[in-house]
């Protein structure tokens, strides 16, 4: 049986990055520059640490099964250029990359980060909200109220909802926090030229959606577009290295999500799709919803 392990990354940062982009530690979807090394020296104690045409074989079952593990990274942040690729140089990893394309052009930034963003700039401690009968109440000052401003019903509706009701959630956000509603002070994703370079050094690089939108939320057609701008951006770039992988957003699908992504796809080669499923691969599962752990 195949016991496949699959890693997926967002920040990697250094330690003095835990105050100015604290959301990210607090939601788990960063770590520090030491952390990050620990945990590829720990996983390469326990598995044999391969790269996606390695895992094709295994799972087309031309290679013998064996403990083995696949380090993924979500959404296109600077910071794995800039922090992670080093480290993973140095373990012999290749990691594949899911980008958010839309961020490539660079003068936009995904709703998630948006939320954290106001989040990073405020001055306010006691915070209290409300929105269509969800009321939320945070102490910034206190890890439990912090955790609280980045998991909660009111940011999951934020996430769920269309463009223009986003903008209204996000303003009354930002009215909470006394915050400019100017997106100011966001994450630098990578660049173009930043993501040829990931492939130059044997990363593979995949999609991830064009603007991070839910895809079980979206019409046929939307999920299309979403699906496919996201597609076609990557072909027009001179990478090296492409990922035959789509993954989710959040790991958000259905049934129906799976069964039009698959039709989309797989006739332009790709072999299946990535969720968020905290356990092993074991082949068994659709390729189409093909589980990963949070790192
Ligand atoms: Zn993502």
């Amino acid at each position: 049986m195949i016991e496949l392990r699959i890693e997926c990354f967002h920040r990697v940062l250094p330690a003095e990055a835990r105050t100015t982009q604290w959301p990210y530690f607090a939601r788990g979807t960063a770590m520090t520059i030491e952390e990050f090394d620990d945990r590829l020296a720990n996983l390469s104690r326990h598995y044999e640490i391969i790269d996606e045409v390695q895992v094709a074989k295994l799972l087309d079952g031309e290679a013998s099964p064996i403990r083995a593990c696949w380090v993924t990274f979500d959404d296109g942040y600077a910071d794995v250029l800039d922090h992670a690729a080093d480290v993973v140089a140095k373990y012999g990893v290749r990691p594949s990359i899911f980008m958010t394309t839309r961020v490539l052009d660079g003068d936009w930034w995904p709703p998630v980060d948006r939320w954290y963003s106001a989040l990073c700039q405020t001055t306010q401690q006691m915070v209290r909200l409300s929105h269509n009968g969800i009321s939320e109440r945070w102490d910034l000052g206190t890890a439990e109220g912090r955790a609280r401003a980045v998991v909660c019903e009111l940011k999951s509706v934020y996430l769920e909802s269309n463009a223009v009701q986003q903008a209204a959630i996000f303003k009354m956000l930002c009215d909470s926090l006394e915050v400019k509603e100017v997106v100011h002070d966001m994450p630098p994703f990578l660049t173009k030229g930043d993501l040829v370079e990931l492939s130059s050094r044997g990363w593979y690089a995949g999609p991830h959606g064009h603007r991070h939108r839910l895809l079980p939320r979206l019409t046929p057609e939307q999920l299309e577009a979403e699906v496919m701008c996201s597609v076609d951006t990557l072909e027009g770039l001179p990478l090296q290295n492409r990922s035959s992988w789509f993954a989710y957003s959040d790991g958000r699908h259905d049934q129906s999500v799976r069964h039009q992504v698959s039709r989309l796809l797989s006739s332009r080669g790709y072999r299946g799709a990535l969720t968020i499923g905290g356990r092993m691969a074991t082949g068994k599962d659709s390729l189409w919803s093909t589980p990963r752990f949070i790192a």
